[in-house]
């Protein structure tokens, strides 16, 4: 199946200049949900990894997170911007292209030692991954991969991640 073919492109958005990838064009798409998850899925087990939870981070690595790890017999971790998660949680504050942003997990999320895939619908800079990453290195637990659904290889975001494998579907 040519998943690119689902994917749709607007351009512009959010500001000049950004051609924005919009997944919710290839999730209504029943064979394509589908066909997404089970391919994620499959290259998992291709890498051979051992996954006790996925984590995602918000909000569209939770749309396939979870999937992922019902498929995997995995539990799912979410990861949260600022404030929304009710429990004690740890911070990680990373740079974006003007300023700064921060996301959240709770500190009783996972246990140390636990095997840890990272999931998120796309790749740009790899700045969103790599705080995330640095998240699970607070929580004690291994990271093993990455699965994202999209890379924009031109930014070379998987060269800010931690050496473990990193799984992508579609390439721009
Ligand atoms: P990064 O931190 O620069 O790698 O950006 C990745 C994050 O930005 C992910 O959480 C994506 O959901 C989001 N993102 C950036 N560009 C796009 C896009 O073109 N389509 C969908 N999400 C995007």
């Amino acid at each position: 199946m040519d998943l690119k073919s689902l994917i749709r492109d607007i351009p512009d958005f959010p500001k000049p200049g950004i051609v924005f990838r919009d997944i919710t064009t290839l999730l209504r798409d029943a064979k394509g949900l589908r066909y997404t998850i089970d391919l994620l899925k499959q290259r998992c087990v291709d890498a051979n990894l051992t996954v006790d939870y996925v984590v995602g981070m918000e909000s569209r690595g939770f749309i396939f997170g979870t999937p992922l790890a019902y498929e995997l017999g995995a539990g799912f971790i979410p990861v949260r911007k600022p404030g929304k998660l009710p429990s004690a949680v740890h911070s990680i504050e990373y740079q974006l292209e003007y300023g700064t942003d921060c996301l959240e997990i709770h500190q009783d999320a996972i246990q140390p030692d636990c095997k840890v895939l990272i999931v998120d619908d796309l790749i740009a800079t790899g700045g969103t991954a790599a705080a995330t990453a640095k998240l699970l290195q607070l929580c004690g637990c291994n990271l093993v991969g990455f699965g994202f659904i999209i890379e924009l290889r031109d930014l070379n975001g998987r060269a800010s991640l931690p050496n473990v494998p990193i799984i992508s579907l579609v390439e721009y």
